[in-house]
């Protein structure tokens, strides 16, 4: 197996876009990275930079220790797996996973005998005359898989490859593609612009905004100290609240409303309290006050708000309010039965909560209490 190093990878399109600005990181041998991000962030063209199908314009790329800028797709010793599974439908499943070692003229046993080990390793044998019509989205998506393992390559490349699927069929296949990363311990880059792929399948995530890198770390380490607001905002469902924050009189000044403080700020978040910045507090961080909180927080604000909506999911229930103009959800225990229209104290958990600057959206403070700060 490889590891991929990325100095300074940029890429610049013949009309002039930047599509990715220098990207620097590393890829270790067996680790399974993430590149997430909206769509447009540049997360396929930096894939397909690696894959070679698109010039790198500046910077290097290597696997292990060769430089392979100028080496063509085919000598890079990689093997992709696409979205749209990019399967010939003239042909059955073997010979679409025999193909490219035909191509390679691989001995008719070796092929053989790899097309069968992999087969056995995604359950498909029984598949292996059917021709890619007959087939369900997840067959067509094992195989443009299995298709990439026969070639034993030095490093997999997945580019969004569950967004086909329906939303079962991407929970089953995101825990075989975990699955196989274990079993074959190769090194693997996969695309989404699915944060739950990426938080359950990833060692560790790029995120990525708008070409440029904004973190790179674990999944817990990125939901639990982002960087700044993108990657706060970008990991999580519900998604973090956002409110602009001031201090004032022992209370958290949020438009009207003043969340009063219990316990002791830490001297970081006094300081950047100091100015205005934006509180980020994730729903699950949000407990109802009566009777809602197992154990309360060390440090925490409370506040009274009217509730707008309530869902109840039957694991948890979400509520909403509008908190200055932010649309708010508290993720809260779905036994404490609420309604609409109803006024309820809510009690949010500051050791979790999160503060960023308000112009940049740098962090500023990862947990607002004397021993959580960073
Ligand atoms: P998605 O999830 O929608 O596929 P992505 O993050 O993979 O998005 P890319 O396909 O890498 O995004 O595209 C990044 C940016 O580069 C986009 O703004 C896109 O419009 C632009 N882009 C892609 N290909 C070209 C091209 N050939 N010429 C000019 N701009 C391009």
């Amino acid at each position: 197996m490889a590891s991929v190093h990325l100095d300074g990878l940029k890429k610049v399109y013949p009309n002039g876009f930047e599509a990715v600005h220098e990207a620097s990181f590393e890829v270790a041998d067996r680790e399974f990275l993430v590149l997430v991000g909206p769509s447009g962030c540049g997360k396929s063209t930096l894939l397909r930079m690696i894959a070679g199908l698109e010039e790198i314009t500046a910077g290097t790329l290597r696997i292990d220790d060769r430089v392979v800028n100028d080496v063509p797709p085919k000598d890079r010793d990689i093997a992709m797996v696409f979205q749209n599974y990019a399967l010939y439908p003239h042909m059955d499943v073997f010979s679409n996973m025999a193909m490219g070692l035909r191509i390679r003229k691989m001995p008719k046993d070796e092929i053989r005998q790899r097309v069968h080990d992999a087969a056995a390793l995604l359950g498909i044998t029984e598949l292996l005359d059917r021709r890619p019509a007959h087939l369900s989205g997840g067959q067509r998506q094992r195989v443009a898989v299995g298709r990439a393992i026969v070639r034993r390559p030095k490093v997999f490349l997945f580019d969004e490859p569950l967004s086909n699927l329906d939303a079962k069929m991407r929970v089953e296949m995101r825990t075989e593609i975990s699955r196989l990363h274990r079993r074959l311990n190769a090194t693997m880059i996969y695309v989404t612009h699915d944060q739950t792929e990426a938080m359950t399948m990833g060692d560790r995530i790029v995120v990525l905004e708008a070409g440029r890198v904004q973190q790179i770390a674990s999944p817990l380490e990125l939901y639990d100290h982002p960087a700044n607001r993108f990657v706060a905002g970008f990991l999580g469902s519900p998604a973090m609240n956002f409110w602009p924050v001031h201090l004032q009189d022992g209370s958290l000044v949020v438009g009207s409303r003043q969340w009063t403080l219990e316990g002791e700020l830490s001297s970081v978040a006094r300081d950047a309290l100091a100015a205005p910045c934006v509180l980020g507090v994730r729903p699950e961080d949000l407990h109802l006050g009566a009777g809602g909180e197992m154990a309360l927080p060390s440090l925490r604000a409370r506040a009274a708000v009217e509730l707008e909506n309530v869902e109840p999911l039957g694991s948890e229930t979400y509520v909403y309010w509008h908190e200055d103009e932010v649309l708010s959800v508290a993720r809260v225990r779905p036994e404490l039965r609420v309604e609409v229209g109803e006024t309820v104290e809510l009690v949010a958990d500051l050791g979790r909560a999160h503060l960023f600057d308000a112009a940049t959206g740098a962090v500023l403070c990862n947990g607002m209490e004397v021993m959580g700060c960073i």
